[in-house]
């Protein structure tokens, strides 16, 4: 190792699997393919010219599709990160992760990780095998944002497509085009772009270092159901049956509810069930009071987070052992 390359950042790289990591038996096809099959060597060996950004330190901590995300999984990955982050050695971290359940993994770590050391995030929507895969771009983008100065104390960041998120604010939007992803109400935080780093705005809602929140091995069960014509009470009864601690609604506007559902989440909540009011619609709010009473209701307003990141908030809140609505409703308000 000469001086020059001593002096770069030392960036690890954690790789969960992913179609960034698929693989297809011919390289016209981007769908049709096994996602989770490269390894991380074989990943970072694709990328060229990643050696005069950092030095990287490379573990394999998964190989799945990211549609099978579990909580476990997201313990083991927080902890790793953390653990890593602690180490004077260690200037950042990039997971490779599938884009399917990207957004939740991201708000988990956005929540949990207990460093300002730049965490980021990458995927990609085509196989590694595919004419013209975006995931060596991705990849070599992601590491030159963790590697970046400006990127400390933002959160956890998803680079992607030369466009840099928030893991609070970042969703999916495409099922198969290389521009995947969106921040719907709040926009790009900066671009990355040919070893250049450009933040446009700084998050405002805390996260990481002032955030509450730790990682925990006891997710609550939390579970998602949505409203919509004819919506019936039958899953809401069965999951209370089945010992469910929080619901998260999707609901219909800003966060409207099917009357015959809603009866049934009344009960959910009488029955001591944590209910949280989201929207299916994809962006904007969903107010409190606003389309339905949640004072009338005993419900939660989940504001700007979609149901899934809802989610992810409401299992983390429920875990540090936060239950009252007016409680829940203050940290929905505040993260
Ligand atoms: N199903 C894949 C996954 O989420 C999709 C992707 O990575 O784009 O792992």
């Amino acid at each position: 190792m000469n001086t020059h390359t001593l002096s770069l950042p030392q960036i690890a790289v954690l790789a969960t699997g992913g179609t960034i990591a698929g693989r297809a038996g011919d390289a016209s096809k981007t769908a049709g393919y096994k996602a989770g099959v490269v390894g991380v060597d074989d990943l970072l060996d694709a990328v060229p010219g990643l050696d005069a950004v950092a030095r990287i330190h490379a573990e394999q901590i998964a190989s799945i599709d990211s549609k099978d995300m579990s909580t476990a999984l997201w313990t083991t990955l927080a902890s790793r990160i953390n653990a890593l982050l602690a180490q004077d050695d260690i200037d950042g971290v990039v997971v490779t992760h599938g884009t399917d359940t990207l957004e939740e993994t991201a708000y988990m770590l956005h929540l949990t990780v207990k460093s300002a050391k730049p965490v980021v995030l990458t995927a990609a929507m085509r196989p590694s095998t595919a004419l013209s895969a975006d995931g060596p771009l991705n990849l070599l983008n992601a590491v030159t944002v963790a590697a970046s100065n400006d990127a400390a104390g933002q959160g956890v960041l998803v680079a992607f497509n030369n466009q840099i998120h928030s893991a609070r604010d970042v969703t999916k939007i495409s099922t198969y085009a290389v521009d995947a992803f969106r921040s719907p109400e709040t926009g790009v935080l900066g671009f990355v772009q040919d070893g250049r780093v450009e933040f446009q705005r700084s998050v405002t809602k805390p996260h990481t270092t002032a955030s509450q929140f730790v990682v925990t091995e006891a997710w609550p069960m939390v579970e998602i159901v949505a409203s919509y014509a004819d919506a019936s009470r039958v899953t809401v009864d069965a999951l209370v049956a089945a010992g469910v601690k929080g619901i998260v609604v999707s609901g219909t506007g800003n966060g409207s509810i099917h009357a015959t559902l809603t009866q049934a989440l009344m009960d959910a909540v009488k029955a001591g069930v944590a209910v949280v009011r989201a929207s299916r619609v994809g962006s904007g709010h969903v107010m409190r009071n606003g389309a339905a009473s949640d004072d009338a209701l005993g419900t939660v307003s989940a504001g700007t987070l979609n149901p899934y990141k809802a989610r992810v908030l409401l299992m983390l809140a429920l875990a540090a052992g936060s239950e009252d609505a007016v409680v829940l409703q203050r940290l929905f308000d505040t993260y």
